[in-house]
């Protein structure tokens, strides 16, 4: 996720949080071709708005874009529509805009997705396709109604150029590669992918499709791909009136081996696929946050035999945040807490995030004076901590005897299975992240160190 940093000329100064508000553009500004899903967004008719609010919302998305915003807020609050960024999985508040210039630019977000306008308690959602510094994003967005006139508005950022599709793209690690060709390889069982929204599930999916030898095994895809492009997967069209059945009689018999499927939503369609699961592999995302409530939707549609059966593994991953490389600390771990994270004891370094300077020394550099190129947030970018559920002989009773969310978890321990949290200290030791935004990441309840307004806005890519 590196890119030209220091000294970029184009950045936006951090401490600008009213960067939005009427002045000049000091970054490039991002063009608007269009809304996505063959929709229409008639400008002329609302000249009015586009005259009020099509320069802020330009400024407003090209600063967003600038900074890395994977996701950007407008909630009304207290009178205006507060704006946030959200980078790298936290937000940061971007501008506060006053009343009505406020609401002209939620509507003027609305009508360049090609939403309704004058439409106001009903939630809708569409996006637009833009372009930034050459690079095609599309922007999807959605409107929720909150009582009388009040809107909240989502944006989420799509990078159309950054399509990571190999393990190695996005750090996957090799032991969890080799299993999921061992599965894959036997032409027969389930494996299904899982996470809360906006985690990179489907990222997630293709990685796992990638990870099949394309020289050994014949994959064939039955998904809506939706403008995504796979390697090596050949695409299959059922024909008009065809139902799942025939289709996948037709796919055995072009000597498939792993069929990806769309994400599992309906107990029919996955009923299917466990019944065909002894003569093809099946790639699928499943609505879920996590394996134990996955394991706990599969057993409802399709019963708790065919799970033990056919279910072989379930993955998931976790984004957490990087430590800046140019700031980052090197410190040696004692034994105690290297036992600890069940590291080995000769690990002889770790890294966490540079130190503030004395409270009592009015000279020293602060963090965000000591780094350029992270201005002292100090993480930048992020990386994935995976899970894998797997479905052992040990773990097929923990099924059968009620597949409670706590006795999977401590089988998947006691078998030795790749947690999160296992996976994370794994991060932790190849020096990617600190144990500070491991404990953070998997305690967002527990104690705050800074309110949102103290910490540093991360810089531009
Ligand atoms: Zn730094």
């Amino acid at each position: 996720m590196a890119g030209p940093k220091k000294n970029d000329p184009k950045k936006p100064d951090p401490k600008k949080t009213v960067a939005l508000q009427d002045q000049e553009p000091d970054v490039e500004q991002v063009l608007f071709q269009g809304p996505l899903f063959d929709r229409e967004c008639n400008l002329k008719a609302n000249a009015k708005l586009v005259q009020i609010a099509l320069v802020p919302v330009k400024q407003m998305i090209s600063d967003a874009l600038a900074r890395r915003a994977h996701t950007i807020l407008l909630e009304p609050r207290e009178g205006r529509v507060a704006i946030r960024f959200v980078i790298d999985g936290v937000p940061y508040p971007a501008a506060a805009i006053p009343g009505q210039k406020g609401s002209a630019m939620v509507q003027m977000i609305k009508l360049l997705s090609g939403l309704d306008v004058n439409e106001r308690r009903t939630a809708q959602s569409g996006g637009m396709k833009t372009e930034y510094e050459k690079i095609p994003y599309h922007l999807i967005v959605e409107s929720t109604p909150l009582g009388g006139t009040a809107e909240k508005i989502r944006i989420k950022v799509d990078n159309r150029k950054v399509v990571r599709q190999k393990p190695r793209e996005i750090g996957f690690p090799d032991h969890l590669k080799a299993r999921i060709r061992h599965y894959t390889a036997e032409r027969s069982g389930v494996i299904l992918v899982c996470g809360p929204p906006d985690t990179g599930v489907t990222t997630l999916a293709t990685i796992v499709l990638h990870c099949i030898d394309p020289y050994l095994y014949s994959v064939y895809n039955l998904a809506d791909l939706n403008v995504r492009e796979l390697i090596n997967v050949a695409d299959f069209t059922p024909e008009p009136g065809h139902d799942l059945e025939i289709s996948f009689d037709r796919i055995i018999r072009r000597e498939a081996d792993v069929l990806y499927m769309n994400p599992l939503k309906s107990p029919h369609d996955t009923q299917t696929i466990f019944q065909y699961a002894n003569r093809l592999s099946y790639v699928a995302e499943i609505p879920a946050n996590n394996p134990a409530e996955a394991i706990r939707k599969l057993i409802e549609w399709v019963g708790v035999d065919e799970v033990i059966k056919n279910l072989r593994c379930i993955l998931t991953q976790k984004l957490i945040r990087k430590l800046c490389d140019d700031c980052k600390q090197a410190f040696r771990p004692n034994p105690k807490l290297l036992k600890q994270l069940g590291l080995p004891p000769e690990t002889s370094v770790l890294y966490r995030a540079p130190l503030p300077p004395p409270p009592d020394d009015p000279k020293a550099q602060t963090i965000e004076e000591l780094c350029a190129d992270c201005d002292g947030v100090p993480y930048y970018g992020r990386v994935a901590a995976f899970e894998m559920f797997e479905m052992t002989d040990t773990m097929k009773e923990v099924i059968a005897h009620g597949a409670s969310p706590e006795a999977i978890r401590r089988q998947m321990i006691a078998d030795g299975q790749t947690t999160l949290q296992k996976d994370a200290i794994r991060l932790v030791a190849e020096g990617k992240t600190s144990l500070e935004e491991i404990q953070r990441t998997f305690n967002p309840g527990g104690p705050k160190k800074k309110p949102a307004q103290a910490r540093p806005t991360p810089p531009a890519k």
